[in-house]
């Protein structure tokens, strides 16, 4: 039911809005809160009591819970076993709570192991064969990693194989060299989860925090097999934690650090291009201008469903970046 209501819409793109929680330590006192929301709004309190007002989709509001979001998103994962192509972005500032929404934690699981568990539930319940296989890669400075391949930790290691892009016109978009594992049930697929996030850690310690300097994708390919013999094609879901948006000549960056956050915004505006020109049915969409928007390029359209998270902060330290992201999430609209 659910889905059907979601797959009647006419837009393909969904935009949601989540309010992260302030903690204890914040000083709820000194910070003044300048969001307020309900179901579908969020208002944004200015200076000299203006106040500004956005509208999406759905809003998450900073007690909402994993499950609260998760119910919503769910009828995005089970369009991937209905032939549709899948998207999930999580934007916003760095500590907005992406990872929180994507990865979460032990006690409150996010998306990801959310979207493991419920495919392969729905695939089991289908009775038909399947085939599921699991990819996690993380695109810095432009680059694309496997995070499901051992890096290089000395010198003399050696490199894995470079990571390309290439365009298959009957399966659309592949990455060569790109491991993709077969998981035959939850578990295993979680443990090739928790490995990638490892790896996603350890180079965040390597060099600071590459965590947020980089888009973090997990790509879960699914066949299923309607009747023996006959093989159906294969649909793909894309998991994405996106590198924080913060603008970059803001903050007081300088070296690599600058690097990393001019990359991180240039490929978030190429990606705020992409969603805008296939939301405005522009007969060019401009897939080629960045590498992140490549890669999803026969996931991001059409034929595809795509959910956009933005993620904002309620203080008001943080005004500017809530209305930057706040800009960026109706553009997507
Ligand atoms: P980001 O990935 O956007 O940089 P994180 O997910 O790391 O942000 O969140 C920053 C901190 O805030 C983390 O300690 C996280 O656990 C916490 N946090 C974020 N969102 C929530 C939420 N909705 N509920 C509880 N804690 C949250
Ligand atoms: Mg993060």
């Amino acid at each position: 039911q659910v889905l059907n209501e979601f797959l009647d819409l006419k837009g393909n793109i969904r935009v949601f809005c989540r309010v992260r929680p302030i903690r204890v330590e914040e000083n709820y006192g000194c910070l003044r809160p300048v969001v307020a929301l309900d179901s579908n709004n969020v208002l944004l309190r200015l200076h000299d009591n203006k106040s500004k007002s956005y509208s999406f989709d759905k809003v998450f509001h900073p007690g909402s819970s994993q499950d609260e979001v998760f119910s919503e998103i769910e009828p995005v994962v089970k369009s991937a076993l209905d032939g549709y192509n899948a998207c999930i972005f999580a934007y916003g500032q760095t500590g907005t709570g992406k990872t929180f929404t994507m990865e979460g934690n032990p006690d409150s699981p996010g998306v990801v192991p959310r979207t493991i568990e419920a495919l392969f539930k729905q695939v089991v319940e289908s009775n038909h064969p399947f085939l599921i296989s699991f990819s996690m890669l993380e695109i810095y400075l432009g680059n694309l990693q496997d995070l499901l391949t051992t890096q290089p930790t000395k010198a003399t290691d050696p490199m894995p194989p470079r990571l390309s892009i290439k365009t298959d016109p009957k399966s659309g978009i592949e990455i060569n060299n790109l491991a993709a594992i077969q998981v035959n049930d939850f578990n295993q697929a979680l443990r090739l989860y928790r490995l990638g996030c490892r790896f996603r850690t350890t180079a965040s310690t390597n060099s600071n925090t590459t965590s947020s300097r980089s888009h973090c994708m997990i790509r879960i390919s699914i066949t299923c097999f309607d009747a023996p013999e006959r093989r159906r094609e294969t649909n793909k879901i894309w998991l994405v934690d996106l590198g924080g948006s913060e603008r970059v000549l803001k903050t007081k960056a300088w070296g690599r650090r600058l690097d990393e956050g001019k990359a991180i915004n240039l490929s978030l505006s190429a990606l705020g291009d992409v969603i805008n020109a296939l939301q405005r049915k522009k007969r060019h969409v401009p897939y080629r201008n960045s590498k992140l928007t490549r890669v999803l390029k026969d996931s991001l359209g059409e034929d595809s469903k795509t959910l956009m998270l933005v993620h904002v902060s309620p203080k008001e330290e943080d005004l500017c970046e809530t209305i930057c992201s706040l800009n960026f999430a109706s553009r997507a609209k």
